[in-house]
């Protein structure tokens, strides 16, 4: 069977085609970072806006591209939570037209267990349980998998996710925000010395598997002013003494912000072993993971276990369409869905989206262990 997935719970507006064997036949992504870089963050208002604006065209170029109509589809997966409420309205809105009209029944995802899931697509060993760290720009979760729709949080951010602290960093060393701060502080630290500056590794004397960025945020902007980085004059600019000082901060940053992953990533495995002694992968996702420098370091950390890492490539990291439909595949298989909603649903009809949305149950002997 073939699922459509819409995904706009954030600042992308995304569609995709996916068949229930996992061949990927359509994906379509209308980013909105020309708007994020103009006006330095996601206006929620703002984001909902581009949503509209674009969200038909992206449908219909996944239905498209696919070489698909409606009435192929065997249902339609959204994303309802968790994000921003008026950006996923858009989403499930669409989702609701087209499910109405066809009369399809709709699958509700999480996107977080979405950015999970999208692993057993491209990996087709990768069998529940499974551990996964998701790193992006809002969530920071260490998450054991232990059958469809059963989760365990082992860990999250009590602040800030590390996606955050990139797109900061990148922001305030005045790097090109056209794309994501993410991948341009990732390049820029290749020049850097990551030993320069000395930045505090967050949460050392917690023995949990939580995380924290706020602390190395706050620590990055201070090393900026202390050095006087002149960052209202854009990287391209910048005299060569200046670029090599913002590149040791992003290196540097780099280095630290990652280590606090490969700690709780040790400890998080520990944790999972116990509760399943028979995992045997890893999977990191969420934009984050399309990182070369976090994938190689988690590599190693997992080598010492004895485990397998899994990333999904780098565009079915950060967010797309056909992670929603690959778990919309997943839970219509075994009968998890919605029944079609009415043909002529009004358009103010009250509907369901979970913009908080917990991934699981918490660990309860984390809590425990933590103190
Ligand atoms: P969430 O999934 O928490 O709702 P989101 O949907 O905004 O957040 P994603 O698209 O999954 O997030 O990830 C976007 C984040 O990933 C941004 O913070 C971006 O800077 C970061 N990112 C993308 N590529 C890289 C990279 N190469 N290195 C570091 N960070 C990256
Ligand atoms: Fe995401």
């Amino acid at each position: 069977f073939v699922i459509l997935g819409i995904e706009t719970s954030c600042d992308d507006t995304a569609a995709a085609v996916v068949r229930s064997d996992g061949e990927i036949l359509s994906q379509v992504v209308s980013s909105q970072a020309d708007l994020l870089a103009r006006y330095g963050g996601v206006a929620p208002k703002m984001a909902e806006e581009a949503h509209a604006q674009v969200i038909d065209k992206v449908v219909q170029e996944a239905l498209d591209k696919a070489n698909v109509k409606e009435l192929d589809l065997s249902a339609v997966a959204v994303t309802i939570g968790p994000g921003l409420s008026l950006c996923l309205r858009v989403g499930v809105q669409k989702a609701r037209k087209i499910a109405g009209t066809f009369n399809l029944p709709i699958v509700g995802v999480h996107h977080m267990e979405a950015h999970a899931l999208v692993a057993r697509l491209t990996e087709q060993e990768l069998q529940f349980p499974f551990m996964a760290l998701l790193i992006s720009g809002g969530h920071n979760l260490l998450i054991l998998a232990r059958d469809l729709g059963q989760y365990v949080q082992l860990g999250t951010s009590i602040d800030d996710a590390i996606g955050e602290a990139y797109d900061k960093t990148a922001k305030w060393l005045g790097l090109d925000l056209r794309r994501s701060g993410g991948p341009a502080v990732e390049e820029l630290a290749r020049e850097g010395d990551a030993e320069a500056v000395k930045f505090s590794v967050p949460m050392k004397q917690h023995k949990d598997c939580n995380f924290s960025y706020a602390g190395l945020k706050t620590q990055v902007r201070l090393a900026i002013e202390s050095r006087n980085v002149r960052a209202e004059i854009p990287i391209s600019s910048a005299s060569s003494e200046d670029r090599s000082s913002r590149a040791d901060i992003a290196a540097s940053f780099q280095r630290v912000a990652v280590l606090h992953l490969e700690e709780r990533c040790e400890r998080a495995i520990e944790w999972a072993l116990k509760i399943e002694p028979s995992i045997k992968y890893l999977v990191v996702s969420g934009g984050v993971a399309s990182n070369k420098y976090v994938r190689a370091r988690l590599n190693q950390v997992v080598k010492k276990t004895g485990l397998k890492l899994v990333c999904p490539p780098p565009s079915l990291c950060t967010d797309n369409g056909v992670m929603i439909a690959w778990t919309g595949i997943e839970h219509f298989r075994v009968g998890r869905f919605d029944p079609p909603p009415p043909a002529d649903e009004p358009e103010d009809t009250l509907i369901e989206l979970r913009p908080r949305w917990p991934l699981g149950e918490e660990y309860a002997e984390g809590k425990s262990e933590a103190r």
